[in-house]
């Protein structure tokens, strides 16, 4: 089981099981994307997370698709496109 800090109250946080239930999604799409070339197609989904101590539920975008992001950020910025 994946757990981290809460940075709201530096709690445990725990991992929801799945990035979709009922009608809540959470995603993000990058403001530089024109088409669907790159790393990430399309939008980026994030995994609710829950903290044990104080309940907030804060979405967060896994760390192999974080790094597929920064890689397209800096081709954006480097291109002018940022
Ligand atoms: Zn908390």
């Amino acid at each position: 089981m994946e757990t981290k800090k809460c940075p709201f109250c530096g709690g445990v946080m725990v991992k929801g099981k799945s990035p979709q239930e009922g009608y809540s999604l959470y995603f993000w799409k990058a403001p530089w994307k024109k088409d669907l070339k790159g790393a990430i197609s399309g939008t980026v989904k994030a995994y609710p997370w829950l903290c044990l101590d104080c309940g907030a539920v804060i979405p967060y975008v896994e760390e192999r698709e974080l790094q597929k992001v920064r890689a397209e950020y800096e081709e954006a910025r480097l291109g002018g496109g940022v």
